[in-house]
């Protein structure tokens, strides 16, 4: 839909907001459709740590994917959109007993450490409950093949499997699942099926440790989307294909089991789209810099990016997500691509730092104060990663644009 947004509309946006987000939501809906589609089977939870806009939130929420939480408050975010306990499972490391207690009526609480199964099961005694829980494991595979990692996630395989008997004896929880999430922005679908594999094995291995059968299966994340134009775009069909034929073969050793793929990059990321505009130009030893309205501290990604590649040397560095994915990670385009004269520029943001600096000697349509400039792939890890704190300015507004061309923030449309 956006490219159907007359420039002028974008104008009025720019003096009303400043700068902001747009979440598109047909490209939402392009995505997770193409993932119920290909995925028949797997029922998807959104990550709402990737964007917790929610207008977001509640339109994916609508069509049917449930909650990876990652905090207390992203539980209660989906409980308020009406999701049921079953329907939001919440995985972290290092949760206090109040976020135990806070969530334990409304999510499906992830184990993320032998104390805290302890934990969980005090709390749900003291709470007079009697729950569901699961386990995230760290498992003796890695993404790629054979061989284990030392990580802060999750219990390592061999010790959860020691544990199982001890956590059979206790009285206030049961073992119901187990969840692994260790890589993001994977676009090689065979690599993704490699590692589907060796979960389906894991849990197999766990239902035999267990003596029961387990009620979900969450394989975490990875589906990645295409950045730059080097990526290929990951291939969904095949990999769908695959992973039916994976659910009909285990199917009579899980019955019962529901099997959850984690995405919020691959949901919302090459939904959004970060609005900037021109505050100032100037010329210096030659070299023109534009300098634009809240570049670092608005959209964090293409400044790391510029960062991370400086310290690389002439190397590429390797992506550390959701902070860092390639140099080459985000266009920077103009809203008047047709016109004739054109100029290198430098653009910087208006902070007082020089590593506010998103693109260096770049070609764009020569540009003048006020005019907007896109940044896209920033619908996820976008808005929540950005440091607004530095410098106390004002923070980009988000707004969701439906198909019909209307603006939505928090929820209320915009007369714009
Ligand atoms: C961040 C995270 C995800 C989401 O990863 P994406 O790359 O955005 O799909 C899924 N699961 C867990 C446990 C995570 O921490």
């Amino acid at each position: 839909m956006i490219e159907l947004i007359p420039e002028k509309r974008i104008r009025r946006l720019v003096q009303r907001y400043g700068s902001f987000y747009i979440y598109d939501k047909e490209i939402i809906d392009q995505y997770t459709g193409r993932l119920q589609n290909d995925f028949a089977g797997i029922n998807f939870l959104y990550s709402m740590k990737a964007n917790h806009n929610p207008d977001v939130v509640s339109f994916i929420l609508s069509k049917g994917f449930g909650v990876d939480a990652a905090s207390l408050n992203e539980v209660r975010m989906g409980a308020a959109n009406g999701l049921g306990r079953n329907e939001i499972y919440y995985s972290a490391p290092g949760k206090t007993d109040e976020d135990i207690r806070g969530a334990i009526r409304n999510a499906v609480l992830v184990a993320d450490s032998l104390g805290e199964v302890e934990r969980i099961n005090r709390i749900a005694g003291e709470e007079g409950l009697s729950v569901p829980v699961g386990v995230r494991v760290n498992p003796d595979f890695s993404f790629h093949g054979s061989g284990g990692h030392p990580s802060k996630f999750g219990i390592d395989t061999v010790q959860a499997l020691d544990a199982v008997p001890v956590w059979k004896g206790l009285g206030n929880i049961r073992v119901a699942g187990i969840h692994v999430h260790l890589r993001s922005q994977v676009l090689d679908a065979e690599i993704l099926e490699g590692y589907y594999r060796r979960m389906f094995q894991l849990a197999d291995d766990f239902q035999t440790a267990l003596g029961q059968e387990l009620d979900f299966i969450n394989m975490g994340a990875g589906m990645g989307i295409q950045y730059s134009r080097r990526n290929t775009p990951l291939d969904t069909e095949s990999l769908g294909e695959a992973v039916r034929e994976m659910l009909s073969s285990f199917h009579a050793k899980f019955k019962r089991a529901k099997v959850f793929i984690e995405t919020g990059r691959y949901a919302v990321g090459k939904a959004g789209f970060y609005v900037t505009h021109v505050l100032d130009k100037k010329i210096s030893y030659g070299k023109t810099f534009v300098i634009l309205a809240n570049t670092l501290n608005g959209f964090l990604r293409p400044s790391l990016a510029r960062l991370v590649a400086g310290y690389a040397g002439s190397g590429s560095p390797s992506g550390n997500e959701p902070l860092f994915t390639s140099l080459d990670a985000f266009k920077i385009v103009s809203f008047h691509p047709e016109w004739e004269s054109t100029e290198t520029v430098t653009l910087a943001g208006n902070l007082c730092t020089a590593s506010d600096m998103i693109a260096e000697d770049i070609t764009l349509p020569v540009l003048k104060k006020g005019d907007p400039l896109v940044i896209s792939n920033a619908g996820s890890y976008g808005a929540v990663l950005s440091p607004m704190q530095f410098s106390s300015q004002r923070s980009p507004a988000e707004l969701f644009l439906d198909e019909a061309g209307r603006f939505y923030e928090n929820g209320k449309m915009l007369e714009i």
